[in-house]
């Protein structure tokens, strides 16, 4: 579903990422781990075309993405992302945000747009939540408004970068909830996380990422309880 091909990026005088090849099935879900700086953001970021790459291809769908605005916007409206920080409009209710891009970007009528927000919101667990404003929620109610804003835009395939790391540790588990409820109705899920016992109970692949290249790839079995590299045993604290 997605071909990522020798990937590379950099930013001035700092190569982000030294050629990266990854091949993501569909209903893939594939962790993404590494030390800070190690390049795991801006990989994902190129992926949704948040950022332009160097060289090497990103084909999604079959779709091979050029590094000009057209194409870019044609991926990113392909490809959901979710972030650290939820980036909800603070003035706007729950159904509000998640009806507003589906509208502007997608030029949805209102109604249809309101029925999907409603569809989404139920299915993150928020159905009765609709008229809340951000602030009169939760931090992990307000990530799962972000994931069915995300959703209403049916993407092919969804992009999670660090999305429980500000949670408070009571709130993870909800939102770990809803991923893995993704995970198994079949979405496409790429995601960045320090969470290891997630990505070893519901990711069919995990890659290690290490100086901006893929330094260890494999089942979370294998990667977890044989990394290969001393690298990878020194990030995971085991000898
Ligand atoms: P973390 O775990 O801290 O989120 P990361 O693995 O996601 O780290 P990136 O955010 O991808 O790392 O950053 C990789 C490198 O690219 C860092 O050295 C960072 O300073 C640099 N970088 C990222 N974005 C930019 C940018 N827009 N301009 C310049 N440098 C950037
Ligand atoms: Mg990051």
């Amino acid at each position: 579903l997605i071909a990522i091909t020798e990937v590379k990026k950099r930013f001035g005088d700092n190569e982000v990422l030294k050629g990266i090849s990854i091949d993501v099935a569909r209903g893939e879900v594939v962790a993404i781990i590494g030390k800070s700086g190690s390049g795991k953001s801006t990989l994902l970021r190129c992926i949704n075309g948040l950022e332009t790459i160097d060289q090497g291809s990103i084909v999604v769908a079959g779709a091979q993405f050029l590094p000009d605005e057209v194409h870019l916007k044609a991926l990113r409206l392909k490809v959901g992302m979710i972030f650290q920080q939820f980036n909800l409009f603070p003035h706007l209710t729950a159904g509000g945000n998640v009806m507003l891009s589906q509208m502007v970007v997608k030029k949805t009528p209102k109604e249809d747009a309101e029925a999907v927000a409603r569809k989404m919101l139920d299915r993150v667990g928020l159905a009765h939540k609709f008229d809340a404003l951000p602030d009169e929620l939760s931090g992990g109610q307000q990530q799962r408004v972000a994931i069915a804003r995300a959703l209403a835009m049916q993407p092919i395939a969804l992009l999670c970068d660090e999305i429980t790391s500000a949670l408070d540790p009571e709130l993870v588990a909800e939102v770990l909830a809803v991923v893995k409820e993704l995970a198994a109705e079949g979405m496409t899920l790429v995601m960045v996380t320090h969470e290891m016992r997630f990505a070893r109970d519901v990711c069919s692949r995990v890659v290690f990422m290490h100086q901006g290249r893929v330094h260890e790839i494999g089942a979370p079995e294998d990667v977890f309880a044989n990394p290969r590299t001393p690298e990878l045993r020194q990030f995971l604290g085991v000898q």
